[in-house]
């Protein structure tokens, strides 16, 4: 088994995550309270207006832009109503009561240890300076403790807004900005190397003001690490709406292709674009075995992912993954 090779009930243990789901439920019915506060958005990719219907799911109605395929919620939530349902999620708080600390230590090896082999990986190959490192939602601040005992970055900040967490953070002996990223103000001697965010893109309300705003907090050839669902990957074009990620929070379901565009659009290069997501095949036969997906119709879905899953499974994951198919990816640019 190699690092990258871990199964979901490992980092979601199947007794807690019973209880976030009424977590989430309630998460839901705050959002929806909102809804008619909710607006009509643009492509946040491309910025074009023609969009498909797609489907609702809680409450919530999905399209997918005919020029870029990024799929996206709209109407959408404001920034400002994301603001406060962030500050008091009764699923966040149960993560981080419950999940993150229960699960800490095997997130830490299979999640965190080779994201910061990675992001560092990276950081030497293009030959990034060490000062400075920023992580915009640093949650429960694993990533930020991890890359601290490296001892690469002279400075590490994390940016956390959610206040439970941002006391995680500080707890951890992390320095801590409790806040979002659009109120962050640096005057221009104190940007940062390298701006990373993991998981984040996905549930804001204007990733082109998120990208605008990471670009201030960046030295000119400065990296962005952004990772996100990539909505053109094997989970999510199998599952659809039948998805775990595809939910409330998650409104922007960028490709490569369409965040690469955002990004340069947006003044930025990009350098890597990959997806190393490992999960795939595992979710979509989860949702076959629960009884929620039904692929008596697909039978070449059962026979990979049921009927010969132990010989096959493996390797059709690790072709997903190779090919560029798997839902969740990582895009690393280059401020110009
Ligand atoms: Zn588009």
């Amino acid at each position: 088994m190699n690092n990258a090779d871990f199964k979901e009930d490992e980092i979601r243990p199947v007794d807690l995550m019973k209880d976030q789901h009424t977590a989430m439920m309630v998460d839901i019915g705050r959002l929806l309270q909102h809804a008619d506060e909710f607006i009509e958005v643009c492509c946040p990719a491309c910025e074009e207006d023609n969009a498909l219907y797609q489907f609702h799911k809680y409450g919530l109605q999905f399209v997918e832009c005919i020029n870029c395929s990024t799929m996206y919620t709209n109407p959408r939530p404001t920034e400002k109503v994301l603001d406060e349902f962030y500050k008091d999620s009764v699923n966040y708080a149960y993560w981080n009561k419950y999940i993150f600390p229960a699960s800490e230590d095997i997130r830490r090896e299979k999640i965190f240890i080779p994201r910061v082999d990675k992001t560092l990986e990276i950081c030497k190959k293009y030959e990034i300076e060490n000062d400075s490192l920023l992580e915009i939602g640093a949650a429960f601040g694993t990533f930020c403790t991890e890359m601290t005992s490296r001892k690469y970055f002279k400075k590490i900040v994390a940016v956390e807004p959610t206040p439970f967490l941002a006391e995680t953070c500080r707890q951890k002996g992390l320095e801590v900005i409790e806040d979002i990223v659009e109120n962050i103000k640096f005057d221009e001697n104190k940007r940062f190397n390298v701006v990373a965010n993991f998981e984040v893109i996905e549930h804001l309300h204007s990733p082109k003001n998120f990208i605008l705003n990471c670009k201030k907090l960046l030295k000119p050839g400065g990296l962005l690490f952004t990772t996100c669902p990539n909505g053109k990957g094997f989970d999510i074009q199998v599952l659809m709406e039948k998805s775990n990620s595809v939910d409330h929070e998650h409104l922007n379901y960028f490709n490569q292709q369409s965040l690469g565009l955002l990004l340069q659009n947006n003044g930025f290069k990009v350098l890597e674009s990959q997806t190393p997501g490992k999960l795939d095949a595992e979710l979509v036969r989860k949702k076959i075995i629960s009884g929620e997906f039904d692929v008596s119709k697909k039978p070449f879905l059962y026979q990979v992912l049921i009927e010969k899953w132990e010989e096959v499974g493996e390797d059709f994951q690790e072709f997903l993954t190779k090919s560029e198919l798997s839902s969740n990816m990582w895009i690393v640019a280059q401020l110009l």
